[in-house]
């Protein structure tokens, strides 16, 4: 089960966590939502997904991810992350 989160970044941007792994999303279309790995940038992450965006179920599985990742590398990172974000606006 997929669980998407609004503001489920310090990004401000919407998040979708599945099967212990997150998401960001990336693009909208008339039919589809576009998500990306969180790791993405940091580890050159090519995952991807797709939801319908009427019911946000999967329309296309997501692709083998080539990050390493676990709850609390997310955590972690979600920390490190805010300070930075405090840091650069204060
Ligand atoms: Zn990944």
């Amino acid at each position: 089960m997929a669980t998407i989160s609004i503001n489920g970044t310090t990004k401000q941007k919407a998040r979708l966590d599945i099967d212990g792994f997150s998401y960001i999303k990336d693009r909208i279309t008339n039919e589809k939502t576009y998500w990306r790995c969180i790791n993405y940038s940091s580890q050159n992450c090519h995952s991807r997904l797709h939801t319908c965006i009427i019911t946000n179920n999967i329309m296309k599985p997501a692709t083998e991810l080539s990050c390493k990742t676990d709850g609390t590398a997310i955590e972690l990172r979600k920390f490190d992350e805010q300070i930075v974000y405090r840091a650069l606006n204060t």
